[in-house]
């Protein structure tokens, strides 16, 4: 493991965040980094958690669970975010692990987790996913069933929704991506009219597209392989 190659692609990765927020008028801290280790052994968490990435994302329930059982010394300063899909059956137990569910994909999981969410003192915040590309392959809502749903999204009162998440289409490019981080941001737009809710957060851009994110308004990305190029390199 090449620790050192962890913590050049962190500060590498950061300064492209800070540059893009700048550019597009923000403070470089309106941008939060959400460090993708799915897949990625515990060993490679380490230095990055160290340079103080602390907001961990993990695609699969069970293995967020593992990460932090295995990564419980470093704390509670480490911050888990569920970035994929959650099944109901899984709720209960991931419910009191976790910061933040960005993909929060129908109201029927929705509703079961504003159901869950009044037995515990502090919620993890939620973000609801639209489909923004169409791909039948990619769960979330659509983009007329959002706004559709908009009446039954306000009336769920006890699980904190802060805001929207989007993937663009596989095979787009940094610039092909745009047109989805825009539609996001302009169904979060329709939607704060709708609701009430002020859904601050924008969850968009990931290693490929990041930069265009958050210059269409992205506050949280999702980032993961650009932090582990060359992590298994000889030192
Ligand atoms: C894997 C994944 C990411 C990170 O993707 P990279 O291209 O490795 O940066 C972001 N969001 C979701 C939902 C993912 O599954």
């Amino acid at each position: 493991m090449n620790a050192g190659r962890i913590r050049e692609n962190l500060e590498r990765v950061r300064a492209r965040i800070a540059a893009a927020a700048v550019r597009s008028g923000r403070s470089a801290d309106s941008v939060r980094l959400v460090a993708v280790t799915k897949r990625v052994p515990v060993e490679w968490v380490r230095p990055l958690v160290e340079a103080g990435a602390l907001d961990l994302g993990e695609n699969y329930p069970q293995e967020l669970w593992s990460k932090a059982d295995a990564l419980a010394d470093l704390g509670a300063s480490v911050h888990w975010h569920l970035i994929g899909h959650l099944q109901s059956n899984k709720v209960k137990k991931t419910l009191p692990l976790v910061r933040m569910i960005h993909a929060v994909d129908s109201l029927k999981l929705l509703r079961i987790l504003d159901d869950d969410a009044g037995s515990l003192e502090a919620p993890p915040s939620v973000c609801l996913q639209v489909n923004t590309s169409a791909e039948p392959s990619k769960h979330g809502w659509d983009p007329d069933g959002i706004r559709a749903d908009a009446e039954a999204i306000a009336g769920c009162r006890a699980i904190p929704i802060v805001g929207l998440m989007t993937m663009a289409a596989l095979g787009t490019n940094a610039e092909s991506a745009r047109g989805s981080f825009i539609e996001l941001r302009e169904i979060r737009d329709d939607l704060r009219r709708r609701t009430g809710l002020a859904l601050d957060e924008l969850s968009m851009g990931m290693s490929g597209d990041f930069e265009t994110a958050i210059e269409e308004g992205a506050t949280l990305v999702r980032v993961g392989s650009a932090l582990f190029e060359g992590a298994g390199d000889e030192p």
